[in-house]
């Protein structure tokens, strides 16, 4: 993990003097406005990577959830990482060092998926049934696109138990990368309160690909698989192709530095900017809202992404979301949506299931969209009954395959 990072950043060095699109320098007299009156760091299309965003951004006026009259922009991300390329991801052996593979993250933990994690795994995991590896020390990975479709969901194949799963971008879409057009308030609004978004992603990186929320971690393990990450913290799936579940440094614009912030790497889908977690005294002194945000001189309100071992980048959302019909609120993966795009009231959901609706928004909120089967394992309760007493589904939604 630490060589990758390293070559990493030398490649970033590298682009950035050849002028990468990720980066405007605050010198720069071509910069677009960086902050509004009142201070707040807003949308800037500057700050994408060069190819992170396809075709050109449209903004219009819109009104937000909470009913508040905003400028939105609306465009579409390239759906594959326009800094780095993906992997790699499971290790060939079980003797394979950490630069040759990815990590693992499990809501405990940041785990190199070097060679003799796996070969340990029964003892990590204090279970038996874990052996992923054969008499040579081969690891079982999804070789082929049919073993990574079998594998990478939560009801996964029992054929692919003891599996390390990982995709290629040539097994999804017909080796294209999934487009995603989103929606974001070009002035965002922060309500007093906060949603779990659900139906939508946490948000875009700066590089173009989804920020979605938690990895089913408990279906994964139950399945005894490991659902691999590389060294950015994203995988692919089916559905989304590739999108990140941990941030751990890729893809930062690197202007906009300020004593005692880290960079930024995307925008929440509210239009707040997400910028890399604090640590240390810089954490404590930040003094974070249960969103993980805070305003500061500057930058107005942005958030501070979890760590990775969190398995979910944010954890809340503070701001308005834009409502949209189509766009963001039916597409494949985004099941949970509102007909409207915006956050589903759940209060008769949860009134119905006997459960706060802080109990029901923190069981979806650990399932990937559209997947009832981890959030009613979490609830104890069956996939039928939580998809019964749901909000009813935007047209299209039904049947989305659950995806890792
Ligand atoms: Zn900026
Ligand atoms: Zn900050
Ligand atoms: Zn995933």
């Amino acid at each position: 993990m630490k060589l990758r990072q390293v070559a990493l950043a030398v490649a970033c060095i590298a682009i950035l003097a050849a002028g990468c699109g990720s980066s405007s320098p605050s010198s720069s007299t071509t910069s677009t406005a960086v902050t509004t009156a009142d201070g707040q760091h807003t949308f800037e299309i500057d700050h994408f990577a060069e190819g992170a965003i396809a075709g050109d951004v449209a903004t219009a006026d819109c009104t937000l959830s909470g009913g508040s009259a905003s400028t939105c922009a609306t465009f579409t991300i390239a759906g594959t990482p326009a800094t780095y390329s993906a992997g790699p991801f499971c290790p060939d052996t079980i003797t394979t060092p950490a630069d040759q593979a990815g990590i693992w993250f499990d809501g405990k933990g940041t785990y190199d998926l070097t060679g003799s994690f796996i070969r340990n795994l029964s003892t990590f995991y204090n279970d038996s049934k874990w052996h992923m590896y054969d008499d040579l020390g081969k690891v079982n990975v999804t070789n082929t696109k049919e073993a990574f479709l079998g594998a990478a969901r939560p009801d996964v194949d029992p054929a692919y138990q003891n599996y390390c799963v990982e995709g290629r971008a040539e097994w999804v879409n017909n080796g294209s990368p999934i487009t995603k057009t989103v929606v974001i308030p070009a002035k965002p609004i922060l309500t007093s309160g906060s949603s779990l978004a659900n139906g939508l992603d946490w948000g875009i990186t700066l590089d173009g690909i989804v920020i979605a929320k938690s990895a089913p971690v408990s279906a994964i393990l139950g399945a005894h698989t490991i659902a691999s990450f590389d060294d950015c913290g994203g995988h692919f799936n089916n559905v989304e192709g590739y999108h990140m579940h941990g941030v751990t440094g890729c893809g930062t614009l690197d202007d906009d530095h300020i004593t005692g912030e880290t960079a930024m790497f995307g925008y929440a889908m509210d239009g707040f900017p997400i910028h890399l977690p604090l640590t240390g005294e810089d954490l404590s002194a930040a003094n974070l809202d249960e969103c993980g945000g805070h305003s500061t001189p500057g930058l107005g309100y942005h958030y501070h992404a979890n760590d990775p071992s969190k398995n979910s980048v944010l954890t809340c959302l503070k701001g308005e979301l834009a409502m949209t019909t189509d766009a963001q609120g039916g597409g494949p993966g985004n099941g949970q949506g509102a007909p409207n795009g915006g956050t589903p009231d759940l209060t008769a959901t949860a009134a119905k299931l006997g459960i706060t609706v802080h109990e029901l928004e923190d069981a979806l909120g650990q399932s990937p969209n559209g997947d009832f089967t981890t959030a009613a394992k979490i609830l104890g309760i069956s996939a039928a009954d939580l998809e019964a007493a749901m909000p009813q589904r935007p047209a299209g939604a039904n049947g989305s395959p659950p995806v890792n």
